[in-house]
């Protein structure tokens, strides 16, 4: 082997990196029996737990390919947050660095669209018809050229997550907490129209931030007339 050219990292299993890491954070502890899986997840998450004396390791499968070394920091984060350990920030921003490539992140979304089932109720609501708000505010606001995605009320009465628009299924969500008799339509018209401007103005991914309200998105957002009035019936749900 040329001197210098590679460190052992890249000769290891993922097991041996994890019995490595292990070794590093609890020195003390003899290394448990060790098991790594890559599975198909409909998402980027990976989990670890300790059961019976065993660590059990599972990847999702869209890291199957990734650099011994974002296998390392991934080994320091899930070893870390086991046992409650501070974990370095360098393997924190190299972890978030790869999931972050736009290859990566292309994969991902590919993978959740393909994956991920997703549960969408229909428009209609109780009070409220979700095809006929977007209709209106499309008509209105967007020349009535915006393509409809799919529309539905969330399971939960969310009020920290009134709405979100979700690119890998195209569909926009809404909690069922705007659902109400009393609650007059300008507040879910408000919150639909947010999140219709969500996709005309696509996540911006410069750097290591994700900024999904950039200064053009708050610009667009001025243009509802009754901003103020909608706010306020948001905050008083
Ligand atoms: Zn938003």
């Amino acid at each position: 082997m040329a001197e210098g050219v590679q460190s052992s990292l890249f000769f290891e299993t993922p097991e041996e990196i994890y019995a490595r890491v292990f070794r590093e954070l609890k020195p003390r502890t003899p290394v448990p029996e060790l098991r790594v899986e890559f599975c198909r997840f409909a998402n980027a998450d990976s989990f670890i737990r300790l059961e019976s004396g065993r660590l059990h390791v599972r990847i999702t499968d869209l890291l199957s390919g990734a650099p011994a070394p974002v296998m390392e920091a991934l080994a320091h984060i899930l070893v870390g947050k086991l046992y409650r350990k501070p974990i370095a920030r360098m393997y924190k921003h190299r972890y978030r660095l790869y999931l972050n490539r736009k290859d990566v992140r292309r994969q991902a979304q590919l993978v959740r669209q393909i994956r991920g089932r997703k549960f969408i109720s229909g428009p209609q609501g109780e009070y409220f018809n979700l095809d006929e708000i977007f209709e209106r505010l499309n008509a209105r606001f967007f020349d009535g050229l915006m393509g409809r995605p799919q529309l539905g009320w969330s399971r939960g009465r969310s009020r920290t997550m009134l709405g979100h628009f979700d690119p890998s299924h195209n569909a926009i969500i809404i909690s069922r907490i705007l659902d109400q008799k009393a609650l007059p339509a300008l507040a879910v018209e408000y919150v639909m129209f947010h999140e219709m401007l969500h996709l005309q103005h696509p996540v911006d991914h410069a750097g290591l931030r994700r900024r999904v309200h950039t200064r053009d998105f708050r610009e667009a957002e001025k243009k509802f007339p009754q901003l103020k009035e909608a706010k306020e019936l948001l905050k008083r749900l």
